[in-house]
């Protein structure tokens, strides 16, 4: 067994989450040694729908980082389509707490490297296809994490404080003894890349599609534009209905293929089709520990209702670096203390969110809701950007809203017509 060199921090995991942790520390303090370590070899893919919204961009805002996402094409809206075939098109509105409207989608196997080079050209210290294989604490407060090499020799690394950034089948919180998320609080994805050469006239402009309710049941499915001709198709639904029903997610992609087919898209060349489970923040694990900390999938944040996990991944290495930088040379008695730190400020930023988001995931497992839904979205301005926001900003279910979306969900459309046209 070889011992190498002691680190301030060790992150197991160079996705988004694992990468902008590292940033995030680096850029808050530069003295700090700063260890990442990863099972593949990058540029690596991940099953993923590609689509980064405005947290994103503004998460890479922060560090001046943005730049990576120069010459990318903007997405400017979305199309919902739901059961009884009602579609509404809308325009990505301004979000509150962000300054960017925009969403882009770009394959994880170029997005991950490009935020993966920025932690390198930091200081962080890098080591691909290093396999985390356990870890241990020892009694002068430091860690031994161990991992295997390419060549399959096991290595040996100190730190202060580890953290778990190995996405949705983390061993990290599996040495923690934490459970998996039960299947209520997951979901299953698959996601496969086509060439499309009319996608963009058939959708009339750069839009995301989302097909709720209907190829996925109690789930939904996708088409987002990326670059030129490519598109990222893909379908999810609840793991624990897919068990249920005994589903096939082969099968149900290519009947949503036949879906678009039938809508017009012209569909070729499918491609690298790929399965793999949603965490959702749902049903959330304990995200401190004694000198170990979650964040990203194995921390289980991705939103219920649109899938999205990228940018709570991102923002939780943030909010974990923000609260413990300063103490990691200096003072490591406290290194517990602004731990619960770092879990109390993300769940204060995001539980009623992610609370609002469990909501409507539950009124849009049933396809009678999301018809109603979509009808009076359709209709009712306020209501589809409620929607938009809550899959692409951190929206929360008010009171207030509350009471607005009921009457408006029993009241005959032809009266919020009415209202429509008076305004
Ligand atoms: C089909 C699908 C579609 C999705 N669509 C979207 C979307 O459009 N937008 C969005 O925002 N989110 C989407 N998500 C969710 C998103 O992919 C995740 O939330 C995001 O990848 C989480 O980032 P992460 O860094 O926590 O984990 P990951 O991106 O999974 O990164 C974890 C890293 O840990 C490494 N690792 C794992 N085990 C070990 C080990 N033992 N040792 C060393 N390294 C290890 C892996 O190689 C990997 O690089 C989707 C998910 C799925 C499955």
């Amino acid at each position: 067994m070889k011992h190498t060199e002691t680190y301030d921090v060790v992150i197991v995991g160079a996705g988004p989450a694992g990468a902008n942790t590292a940033i995030s520390y680096k850029k808050l303090n530069p003295g700090l040694k700063i260890g990442i370590f990863d099972k593949s070899l990058f540029p690596r893919d991940k099953s993923c729908g590609d689509a980064i919204g405005p947290g994103v961009i503004n998460a890479l805002k922060r560090f001046g980082n943005e730049h990576i996402l120069e010459d990318e094409p903007e997405v400017i809206s979305t199309t919902l389509f739901g059961p009884k075939n009602i579609g509404i098109q809308n325009y990505i509105p301004e979000v509150q707490n962000k300054e960017d409207s925009v969403v882009y989608v770009i394959p994880r196997l170029d997005l991950d490297n490009r935020i993966f080079n920025l932690a390198k050209s930091l200081g962080v210290e890098t080591f691909e296809e290093y396999r985390y294989s356990g870890f241990e604490r020892n009694t002068d407060k430091s860690i031994n994490v161990s991992f295997k090499n390419s060549s399959g020799e096991n290595e040996i690394f100190k730190t202060t404080l580890l953290v778990g950034a190995d996405g949705a089948n983390s061993r990290v919180r599996k040495d923690l003894k934490l459970n998996q998320n039960t299947d209520w609080h997951k979901a299953i994805a698959i996601r496969a890349y086509i060439d499309s050469p009319n996608y963009l006239e058939i959708f009339k402009e750069r839009s995301l599609m989302f097909e709720i309710n209907v190829s996925a049941l109690r789930g939904y499915a996708w088409a987002f534009p990326s670059k030129g001709t490519l598109i990222n198709i893909g379908i999810g639904m609840p793991l624990s209905l897919f068990k249920k029903e005994n589903k096939n997610i082969n099968v149900m992609l290519n009947d949503f293929v036949q879906t678009l087919e039938s809508r017009g898209v012209i569909v070729e060349n499918i491609r690298l089709q790929k399965s793999y489970m949603l965490p959702f923040a749902s049903s959330r694990p304990k995200l401190a520990h004694d000198r170990v900390a979650l964040v990203g999938d194995a921390g289980s944040m991705i939103n219920p209702m649109s899938g999205e996990g990228i940018f709570y991944g991102m923002e939780s290495g943030f909010l974990l670096a923000e609260n413990t930088h300063g103490l990691l040379q200096d003072n490591k008695e406290d290194i517990n203390n602004s731990l619960k730190l770092y879990e109390k400020s993300f769940n204060k930023r995001f539980s009623k969110h992610y609370l609002s988001c469990a909501l409507a995931r539950l009124v849009l497992q049933s396809p009678l809701m999301t018809q109603r839904l979509l009808a009076v979205a359709s209709i009712d301005q306020h209501t589809i950007d409620f929607v938009v926001e809550l899959l692409f900003d951190e929206a929360r279910l008010t009171l207030k809203e509350v009471f607005l979306l009921g009457i408006k969900f029993l009241s005959p459309l032809w009266i919020l017509k009415i209202i429509k046209t008076s305004n």
